[in-house]
């Protein structure tokens, strides 16, 4: 049984769309019906902005400790809580259960952080050039704000908004993705049973192109904050600009992962498979191009061959899975026409390649060797269990090659020589560098991309700052 009931949250009162427009919820594993989701109508949406307004006037002028009491119990809620939210991610995305888990941990530990780091939005006094005059800056929430988020981390991808938001004393409108709603959901209910006051988070579904466009078109949400793809960013980004919103754009990434000849070469293959099959690779910041050097390469090749295919691809919810399914029909054709193209380009299908079940979203762990950066999967964002590896020859050559795509979110880099790991961090464009290992993402560093993976982080005293503003106050005192 799905454990979650799908209503929406508006102005503090659970509810259904106000002219009765659903959608299905699909089980990805087995396709199975898991309920209905509520659409807001363009009134449901209205009384959401309006409540954030409600909202934020009472939540703004709460102190950082007070705030900090209702956030606190929320995470202890969630904790309380934690296997059943796991289950519904489980059963709405498909990730296996224990990374499920894992997840609802994050959120945890994020919404911590930014409970206790809103304490901690500090101001500063400027000397004056003027006699007998203080002055003041001082950090103040920006207003309400509104968040649109994917389904591939229903959990962490939501809490960054929410927590963020809540922790810098502002209010929310969010629209989790309709694909993965119960978990938003599941969380939100922590937040109201902790006592959230009415208004301060609503959450709401829809169309999305036509959610965003009447929340966007409003003047009272004061700031965007997006995780999804390239182009609908960019798309949000133009309406947002009619209501002058500040905006954080967390975008795609295509991560490139370089293994030196000198480096400790089991350990690179441990991470490389793991991280890369983790969510069944659908992570902004998985590992999607391979870069091996040449004197390691077939043995990277071999060893990364048998660890993917030695996974075990099943329903999420059944012990020993490793990778679930994809979230929806549409992905496994994007996947097959990377694999497709790769081939045609002369690359080497060297483990899966294919869908794998005829019932559910399954497609086989793939590795794919001698891929030329021709090859579509070295340019578009492959997004799915796809592993192509590449060897190359000098360290100028593939940095090049790294660099060479407008996308800037994470890389990695494998290598034993001091002086390489020391500078490479610098030269790589991204916004985020994993050296040696491949934890890029923890609640008290900032995360997010540059170039075209956006701009703006999450994370970090930048991920509470993304919600406040500056003001100047100068005082004539004596
Ligand atoms: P998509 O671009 O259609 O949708 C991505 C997400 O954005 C979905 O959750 C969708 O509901 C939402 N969305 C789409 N149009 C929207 C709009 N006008 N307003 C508000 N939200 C909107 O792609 P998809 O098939 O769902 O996912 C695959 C692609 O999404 C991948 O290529 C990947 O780049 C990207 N993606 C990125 C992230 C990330 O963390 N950066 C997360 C999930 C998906």
């Amino acid at each position: 049984m799905y454990p979650e009931k799908l209503e929406m949250l508006i102005a503090g009162e659970w509810c259904q769309g106000s002219d009765g427009k659903t959608e299905n919820l699909l089980n990805p594993a087995t396709e199975e019906v898991l309920g209905q989701v509520p659409h807001a109508s363009s009134a449901d949406l209205d009384r959401a902005i309006n409540a954030s307004l409600d909202g934020f006037k009472v939540w703004s002028k709460l102190t950082a400790l007070e705030r900090q009491v209702v956030m606190e119990k929320a995470a202890r809620l969630m904790e309380e809580r934690i296997d059943t939210i796991a289950r519904t991610m489980t059963m709405e995305m498909g990730k296996p259960l224990a990374e499920a888990k894992i997840e609802m941990d994050v959120v945890i530990n994020a919404l911590r952080w930014y409970a206790e780091e809103g304490k901690r939005a500090y101001g500063r006094l400027i000397p004056a050039r003027f006699t007998g005059v203080r002055q003041m800056v001082t950090k103040e929430p920006v207003g309400p704000c509104c968040a649109f988020v994917a389904w591939n981390f229903p959990g962490n991808n939501a809490i960054r908004k929410i927590a963020g938001a809540l922790g810098a004393g502002c209010s929310l409108v969010i629209k989790p993705s309709e694909e993965t709603p119960g978990t938003a959901i599941a969380m939100a209910r922590c937040f109201q049973d902790a006592g959230l006051p009415a208004g301060v988070l609503n959450i709401v579904f829809g169309v999305p192109d036509d959610v965003s466009r009447h929340v966007l078109g409003s003047w009272i949400p004061r700031k965007l904050s997006f995780t999804g793809s390239v182009p609908v960013g960019i798309h949000l980004q133009k309406l947002a600009a009619e209501t002058l919103k500040r905006c954080t754009m967390e975008l795609g990434g295509h991560a490139p992962f370089i293994v030196y000849d000198d480096a400790d070469l089991e350990q690179a293959i441990e991470q490389a498979v793991a991280f890369k099959y983790r969510n069944a690779g659908q992570v902004c910041i998985s590992p999607t191009r391979f870069f091996v050097q040449q004197d390691s390469y077939n043995k990277f090749v071999d060893g990364f061959k048998k660890r993917a295919s030695a996974l075990n691809v099943g329903n999420g919810l059944d012990d020993g899975v490793d990778m679930g399914p994809l979230i929806a029909d549409r992905r496994l054709d994007v996947m097959d026409s990377f694999v497709n193209d790769a081939r045609d380009a002369g690359a080497k299908i060297e483990v899966g390649g294919q869908r794998l079940t005829n019932q559910g979203y399954f497609y086989a762990p793939t590795v794919i060797t001698d891929v030329p950066d021709t090859a579509k999967i070295m340019k578009d964002e492959p997004f799915g269990p796809l592993a192509p590896i590449t060897a190359f020859r000098t360290h100028d050559e593939v940095l090049e090659r790294a660099n060479s795509l407008p996308f800037g979110l994470a890389s990695y880099v494998f290598t034993r020589d001091n002086e390489r790991a020391a500078s490479i961090g610098s030269e790589l464009e991204t916004g985020m560098v994993g050296v040696n290992h491949v934890r890029v993402s923890t609640p008290e560093t900032p995360f997010g991309g540059i170039n075209e993976s956006g701009y703006g982080s999450e994370g970090g005293i930048e991920g509470l700052d993304a919600y406040l503003r500056t003001k100047f106050v100068t005082e004539q005192i004596t």
